[in-house]
């Protein structure tokens, strides 16, 4: 299948850990060039020391930017057109969760949860959509969670804000048809930064992190009885922003090893 990525433009935000960082990866190995960001320069900078030396003689480029600072996003658009000169991807990843019930959210916790969820796309959308329409392949995926269709109440607030983003993604996938296709993947569990996080912090620090990861997939009821590998959901994403996907808008790769309960 030829994904098409070749002399091609991918934008990802978070890229320089996770999810962000394996799509990177391989949009690389595909023959794009590819710009990541994040807003912490060390941690760009190891990203991009690991994909120069795990996909060498590519090009990639680093940009400090927080997705919720919409100065930087404009900044970050026009360095992509200043450089490249085009953008035809742009994946929507940089994130994270927030856990609390209703009762432990605070206003301000609302307020922040729903600008992150909600500005985390509309800005750089905003800031590439230009681009993306003068691209022959534009395409925009969003990296969301299964929280949007099966809501979690020690996760009230992003299960909420989740469900609004896919909604707006479907608004913005008829609005700018047929230039630009707007897809998401959502996510179960994936072994990544936020989990690396709370392994790191457990109670018992003597239980190892092969055997936390499992009673962890075993206590959320995983089908596939393990947690997702970021190249896992990176794979969706790639194929989703790919011509291989040109008549596929408006939709979703559900990556959770069979997490969902929804039919
Ligand atoms: P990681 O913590 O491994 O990576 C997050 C990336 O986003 C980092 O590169 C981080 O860099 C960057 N980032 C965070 N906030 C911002 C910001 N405001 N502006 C720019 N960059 C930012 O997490 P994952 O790979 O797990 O997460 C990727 C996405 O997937 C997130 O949106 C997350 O909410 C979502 N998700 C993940 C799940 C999982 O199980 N892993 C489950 C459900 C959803 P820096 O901190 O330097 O800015």
């Amino acid at each position: 299948m030829d994904l098409g990525y070749q002399d091609k433009v991918a934008v990802v935000t978070g890229g320089s850990s996770g999810i962000g960082l394996a799509t990177a990866e391989q949009l690389l190995k595909e023959n794009a060039k590819v710009v990541i960001c994040g807003r912490n320069l060390e941690r760009l900078q190891h990203a991009k020391d690991l994909l120069s030396r795990k996909v060498p003689n590519r090009k990639i480029y680093t940009q400090i930017c927080d997705v919720l600072n919409q100065e930087a996003v404009y900044k970050l658009a026009n360095f992509v057109a200043s450089e490249l000169g085009q953008c035809d991807l742009l994946v929507n990843n940089a994130g994270r969760g927030f856990v609390a019930t209703f009762e432990k959210t605070t206003y301000q916790d609302w307020r922040t949860e729903l600008e992150l969820k909600f500005f985390s796309q509309i800005y750089p959308i905003e800031a590439f959509r230009h681009m993306l329409l003068q691209s022959n392949q534009g395409a925009i995926v969003a990296v969301n969670s299964l929280l949007a269709f099966q809501p979690e109440p020690h996760m009230v607030c992003t299960s909420a804000a989740r469900a609004g983003v896919q909604n707006l993604l479907k608004s913005l996938s008829v609005e700018l048809a047929p230039k630009i296709r707007v897809n998401s993947i959502l996510v179960g569990l994936i072994e990544s930064g936020q989990w690396e996080r709370r392994f790191e912090s457990r109670e018992d620090k003597n239980q190892s992190r092969e055997n936390w990861f499992s009673e962890l997939a075993e206590k959320r009821k995983i089908p596939m009885g393990r947690l997702g590998l970021p190249q896992e959901a990176a794979n969706a994403i790639v194929f989703l922003g790919s011509n291989a996907a040109r008549y596929i808008t408006g939709t979703f790769i559900e990556v959770s090893g069979g997490l969902s309960r929804f039919i």
